[in-house]
């Protein structure tokens, strides 16, 4: 099958109901749900952009199994110009939703799609595991699937090392192993886009590292999202059913997240890519790269997203007439800087790229790494929160659209006008810093940039662990000796 279509993944999801529960209630249908049909049809909407003959363009590439037009993250990039032409897609991917939603499908697409390069590592202990990856990413390429996936288990207390604490009636555990596969109970968190996609994916992250008593913790699979015994527990929808007008974010671009239980579940053998061997868990991510793909997909809607931030920081400048006010300058100019700080990252990671031991194209980490850590701690909180200290008290004078229609209408027409925007206009671009800044689904954004990628404490520990000091030492240690 080609690239799909928009209504092809929402028949997809109506084809195949899953377990989701969301605020005490057993989701009949998510593609109708009040709390997650908007972010199915942004979604939907991303992927009719591959089909779509003004907007396919750079979209997709042609099957190496059939020749059809597949979407472009499944693509193994070999060259400078494939990651380019790769980042195009993601850029426009992620400007459709301003950067809000971070788990479009290319975000897990060319995760997997540096697997399938490295699929001899899967298979170095158990060759089995190498076919199933490659046969596993066939599948979700030629039929276009919409991934989720959980790395972190659920932990009842927690280590203050890199290595979890699991308990095994927490975590999630191979409880058996059958002729058809195995099978796993327990808990993880969090699926981002879980409740809305075809399949979960479950694989271990650098992290969370597993202790060496771990090896019933230690895996890799995949399986549809409607597997018996899967159950997606929602946090509240941040979609309050309102009009675009009032929650411009909230209202199109709910991505959701779940914590996910396992009750029992059966992983079909031609499914797993890992098992019971901690080492290989524990080095996955160093030895498929995996980790610099997801980066490039990162730190492309990290730009998108400050660029976004820049412009409605500006347009609400302009629409309150604070510009001649030098704190504002100052802080507007902060977020020039922020800006062109993620470019040249992405731009490093992109022109520093190298072709890596199974012949593909990698970003480079450094300047990655470099934009992830920052974006979570200094950059993306501190963006939020200027958009507050710019808004002041009129993310509050906030007339609803309704407000409009009413007997009080010419009041809030002549009051909330200012010498540059009328009362409707000002509102609308104030309606969308509060969803940016100050509503749940602006703190869950806040959040989600702090976390998504993994606590950033121990990405901060992962990145003193794995920067190459030596040559920064070398050089003060020259100096510490020179003579003259
Ligand atoms: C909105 C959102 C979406 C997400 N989406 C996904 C997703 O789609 N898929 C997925 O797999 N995960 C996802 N995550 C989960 C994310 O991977 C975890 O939140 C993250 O790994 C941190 O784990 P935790 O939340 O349990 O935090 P904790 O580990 O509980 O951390 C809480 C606090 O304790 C500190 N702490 C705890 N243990 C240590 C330690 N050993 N060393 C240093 N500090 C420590 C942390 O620094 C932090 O301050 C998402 C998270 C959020 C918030």
């Amino acid at each position: 099958m080609p690239a799909k279509t928009g209504a092809e993944y929402i028949a997809g999801l109506k084809e195949r109901p899953r377990e989701v529960w969301i605020r005490g209630e057993l989701v009949e249908d998510v593609t109708t749900h009040p709390a997650l049909r908007n972010g199915v049809r942004s979604v939907a909407a991303l992927y009719d952009m591959q089909t779509d003959p003004a907007l396919r363009d750079g979209m997709t590439f042609n099957s190496p199994s059939t020749g059809d037009a597949v979407g472009l993250s499944f693509m193994i990039p070999r060259t400078a110009d494939d990651l380019s032409q790769r980042q195009g897609l993601m850029s426009r991917w992620a400007w459709y939703s301003c950067g809000m939603m971070a788990r479009t499908p290319d975000f897990l697409n060319v995760n997997l799609t540096a697997w399938v390069a490295a699929a001899e590592y899967f298979g170095r202990n158990r060759p089995e595991f190498e076919k199933n990856v490659l046969n596993y990413h066939e599948y979700i390429r030629e039929n276009d699937v919409t991934l989720t996936h959980t790395l972190v288990n659920l932990q009842p207390r927690r280590s203050a090392s890199v290595v979890d604490n699991l308990d095994d009636q927490v975590a999630l555990t191979v409880i058996r192993e059958t002729d058809s596969g195995i099978v796993v109970r327990g808990s993880r968190m969090l699926a981002t886009l879980g409740p809305i996609s075809d399949e979960i994916a479950v694989y271990p992250t650098r992290t969370h590292l597993l202790g060496e008593e771990a090896w019933r913790q230690a895996f890799s699979f995949a399986i549809p999202c409607d597997t018996p015994g899967l159950k997606f527990l929602c946090r509240e929808s941040f979609d309050l059913d309102r009009p675009h007008f009032d929650h411009p974010l909230g209202s199109r671009f709910e991505e959701m997240d779940a914590v996910v239980f396992f009750d029992n579940v059966e992983v079909p053998w031609e499914r797993v890519f890992l098992l019971g061997d901690v080492d290989m868990c524990n080095n996955y991510g160093g030895a498929t790269q995996a980790g610099g793909h997801t980066a490039q997909q990162v730190t492309t809607r990290c730009v998108v997203k400050a660029e976004f931030i820049l412009g409605l920081a500006s347009l609400m400048v302009e629409t309150i007439g604070s510009g001649t006010v030098p704190h504002v300058q100052e802080k507007v100019s902060e977020l020039i800087v922020f800006l062109e700080l993620l470019k040249a990252c992405l731009r490093a990671a992109e022109a520093d790229a190298q072709v890596n031991e199974w012949g593909v194209m990698c970003p480079a980490a450094a300047p990655m790494q470099a934009g992830r850590n920052l974006f979570p701690r200094m950059i993306y909180p501190r963006m939020a929160e200027i958009i507050q200290l710019l808004g002041g008290g009129s993310l509050m004078a906030l007339p609803a659209e309704a407000d409009f229609e009413t007997s009080i209408g010419p009041e809030v027409e002549r009051y909330l006008a200012t010498d540059s925007a009328s009362a409707r206009d000002r509102a609308g671009v104030f309606h969308l810093a509060w969803d940016v800044a100050c509503s749940a689904f602006g703190g869950r954004q806040v959040l989600y940039e702090r976390f998504f990628g993994g606590d950033p404490v121990r990405n901060a520990m992962l990145m003193y662990n794995t920067y190459d000091r030596e040559p920064s030492m070398q050089r003060v240690r020259e100096f510490l000796d020179r003579k003259d």
